[in-house]
C-alpha cells in the first residue's frame, strides 16, 4: 500500500470560489507572519521558534482586532501553512534548501490543504469546512476501490484553472523487472538512456514555444494596467498551462515505463551542472522538468521497489570513455561524437548515459551511497534539494588521484564493481 495523490480539476460555485480565494489569502499571510516571526527572532534575539510556538502566535492573532478575520476561513489550511513553514525549515537546517521565503500574491501557488478533520467525504463527493454544497468534480479518472482521502489540496493556477489533489492509499501489485538503465539529460534530446534510446521533447513542444513567445510578445505591447494587458497575461498564462500539462504528461508515460522496465536506475544530480553548461541545456530540458522527471522517479521507483541511484554530480560523464575508462581531455558542447583512443567511436550522450549507469552500479556494489528515497510522499521535499552525494564510491578516481585507465567499474575503487551491461 502507497500513499498516492489524484489530481482533478473542478468548478466551484461563485460562492465556493470566493470562499477559497479567501482561504488562499489567509494562509499567505499566516505563512508570511509566522516567517517574519521566525526570522526576526532568529536575527535579533538568536531564538528558534519551533511549530508549536507559531501556533499559539496563529490563536493569538486570531484574537485581536485587525486579524480577526483569519476566523472566518477553515482554520485547517491555516494550521497546515505553518506546518508547511516547519518543514521548510526543517529543510534549510538540514542545507537541503534555502531559506523560506515569502509567499506573492502573484507568483506564489494559490493553494490551501484540507486534513479529515476539514472535509467530509461521502458517497463519492467531497465537501470542505465552511462549504454547504460538495464541489463540482470532474473525475477524469476513478480513485482506487474503497478508497477514502486522507488529506485534500485545493488549488488554482495562473490560468485561473482549479484543481483539488486527494490523498488516498492505493495498492501497488509487484512486477518483476531485471532491466537496468543509465539516463543522460542530453542537449539535442530531452533524455537519453544507456540503451541507446534517445527520448525526444513532447510532441507539441516546438509549436507551443512559438505560441508562448507570440502571446508575451502580445502582452508586451499592451499598456500596463489595462484591461487587455490583464487578458493578454491570462493568455500567457494558459499557453504556459498547456506546456507545463503536456510535458508532466509525456514525463509520466515515460517514467513509468522506466521503472515498470527496470530494477535500477541511475540518473546523475544535475543541481550544479545545469550551472556550468550554457543554455542549450536549459533549453532542452529545463530545470523544472528534470526536476519533475526525478521526483517521478523518486516516489514510481519507491512504490515498486525499485532502485534509484543518484550519481555525484561531479563526475565527468560525457568525458569518460564507456567502454576503456580513459579520460578525455576536452568535450566541448558542439562535439556531438567521438572516438576514443581504444577506437570505440561514442555517441556524445549514450556514452555519457553508460558512464552513469556504471558509476551507479559501481556505487551499489560497493553498498553506500544510495541516496536515501523520500521517507513519504506527504513530506513533498524537492528532490534538488536533498543533500549532495558525499559517499567515496561516488567520487571519480581522477579526483582521488588513481589510475584512472583501468576499466569503468574500478575507477571508483571498489573490488566488487559491477560491469556495465
Ligand atoms: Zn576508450
Amino acid at each position: 500500500m502507497v500513499k498516492r495523490a489524484f489530481k482533478y480539476r473542478f468548478y466551484p460555485s461563485p460562492e465556493q470560489a470566493a470562499e477559497l480565494a479567501r482561504t488562499f489569502g489567509c494562509v499567505r499571510l499566516v505563512y508570511n507572519m509566522a516567517l517574519q516571526a521566525r526570522t526576526e527572532a532568529w536575527t535579533l534575539r538568536q531564538e528558534r521558534v519551533n511549530y508549536n510556538a507559531t501556533s499559539a502566535m496563529l490563536t493569538a492573532w486570531k484574537k485581536t482586532e485587525e486579524l480577526a478575520f483569519l476566523n472566518e476561513v477553515s482554520s485547517v489550511p491555516l494550521q497546515q501553512a505553518l506546518r508547511h513553514l516547519q518543514v521548510a525549515f526543517t529543510n534549510f537546517f538540514a542545507k537541503r534548501a534555502r531559506y523560506p521565503t515569502f509567499k506573492s500574491r502573484k507568483r506564489s501557488r494559490r493553494s490551501a490543504e484540507y486534513t479529515t478533520s476539514a472535509f467530509r467525504w461521502r458517497d463519492g463527493r467531497l465537501t470542505l469546512a465552511k462549504m454547504d454544497a460538495p464541489l463540482d468534480i470532474v473525475w477524469s479518472r476513478p480513485l482506487p476501490e474503497g478508497a477514502s482521502p486522507s488529506t485534500v489540496t485545493v488549488s488554482q493556477d495562473s490560468a485561473g484553472r482549479w484543481f483539488v489533489s486527494l490523498l488516498c492509499e492505493d495498492r501497488v501489485e509487484p512486477v518483476p523487472a531485471t532491466g537496468v538503465v543509465g539516463v543522460d539529460a542530453g542537449l539535442d534530446s530531452l533524455l537519453t538512456l544507456s540503451t541507446g534510446e534517445k527520448i525526444t521533447n513532447p510532441k507539441h513542444e516546438r509549436r507551443d514555444r512559438a505560441a508562448l513567445a507570440r502571446a508575451q510578445r502580445n502582452l508586451a505591447r499592451k499598456e500596463k494596467g489595462s484591461a487587455n494587458r490583464a487578458k493578454a497575461r491570462l493568455k500567457v498564462a494558459r499557453v504556459h498551462a498547456r506546456i507545463a500539462d503536456r510535458r508532466r504528461d509525456h514525463l509520466h508515460k515515460l517514467t513509468t515505463r522506466l521503472v515498470r522496465e527496470n530494477q535500477t536506475i541511475v540518473i546523475e544530480d544535475l543541481t550544479a551542472r545545469n550551472m556550468l553548461r550554457n543554455h542549450n541545456l536549459a533549453r532542452a530540458v529545463s530545470d523544472a522538468a528534470w526536476r519533475q522527471f526525478r521526483t517521478m522517479l523518486e516516489y514510481k521507483t519507491e512504490w515498486h521497489g525499485r532502485t534509484l541511484v543518484v550519481v555525484d554530480r561531479w563526475f565527468p560523464s560525457s568525458k569518460l570513455c564507456s567502454a576503456c575508462g580513459a579520460l578525455a581531455a576536452r568535450m566541448p558542447l558542439h562535439v556531438r561524437s567521438w572516438t576514443c583512443r581504444c577506437r570505440q567511436t561514442h555517441d556524445r550522450d549514450v556514452n555519457a548515459a553508460r558512464n552513469i549507469l556504471a558509476e551507479g552500479l559501481s556505487v551499489i556494489a560497493c553498498g553506500g551511497g544510495v541516496r536515501p528515497q523520500r521517507e513519504s510522499s506527504r513530506t513533498r521535499r524537492s528532490p534538488m534539494k536533498q543533500e549532495p552525494q558525499r559517499a567515496t564510491a561516488g567520487i571519480p578516481a581522477f579526483r582521488r588521484g588513481e589510475d584512472v585507465n583501468g576499466p569503468p567499474s574500478r575507477r571508483a575503487g571498489c573490488p566488487g564493481g559491477v560491469l556495465p551491461a
